[in-house]
């Protein structure tokens, strides 16, 4: 097994993933979502791969279309729109019947397949490292996998002791959501109007968080 000290950066981010309060799955493809984004309208709007890319795709799912919005680069949205659009009228115009026919879907928005290939990497990266007890430890400290993510993982996993060791982890996190969620309750209530709230006050957003991911785009898988 390498030192940590020889470990690359994926590792690393991985493991700094842990120590935020969120499933670091999601977190990281979210960066890596807004990094490409950032990039993407910045510097390489006006690029023929990206053209060709948003053609292909007919431009972004609505949540990433939404998404670029919140950028605020007008002429960057318009650009990615428009290449969209002159793709379409292109296509319908050289063969209407396109419309009647089973045509083949157009390709993933290039945004959920930068999502797709960072949470591919850091799940393969999560896989190889579950004999590392420290990498192991900081993981059970972690927020824990979304759902969405924990049912990616652990089909993956080959070895019995190692998946029964992440089940237990998992099911131990949202008991301990689930103690949160009635106590944030209890103490809500009239009886116990005053008593002061602990960590449990933010308990039903991680939980939703926890059930869902933050990925909105999770309801569209199969
Ligand atoms: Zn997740
Ligand atoms: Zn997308």
């Amino acid at each position: 097994m390498a030192r940590k000290s020889e470990k690359h950066s994926p590792y690393f981010n991985l493991t700094d993933a842990f120590k935020v309060q969120h499933c670091p799955i999601c977190y990281l493809a979210r960066r890596s979502v807004t990094h490409y984004l950032d990039g993407l309208l910045y510097e390489r709007v006006t690029d023929p791969g990206t053209v060709a890319s948003v053609r292909a795709s007919e431009g972004f799912c609505e949540h990433h279309f939404r998404q670029i919005i919140e950028f605020q680069d007008a002429t960057g949205l318009s650009a990615l729109a428009r290449y969209a659009l002159e793709f379409l009228v292109q296509k319908l115009t050289q063969d209407p019947k396109t419309l009647r026919k089973k045509a083949a879907p157009p390709a993933l928005c290039p945004a959920c397949k930068t999502w797709n290939e960072t949470e591919a990497s850091y799940i393969g990266l999560f896989l190889e490292n579950l004999e590392d007890p420290s990498f192991m430890f900081d993981y059970e400290h972690s927020f824990g996998f979304c759902m969405p993510h924990f049912k990616m993982i652990y089909p993956k996993i080959e070895n019995e002791t190692h998946r029964e060791k992440l089940l237990k982890t998992q099911i131990a996190k949202m008991e301990s959501l689930i103690k949160e969620l009635a106590d944030f309750e209890r103490k809500h209530s009239y009886e116990h109007q005053g008593e002061s709230y602990g960590k449990e006050a933010d308990s039903r957003f991680r939980a939703v968080e926890f059930l869902k991911g933050r990925s909105d785009k999770f309801h569209e898988r199969k």
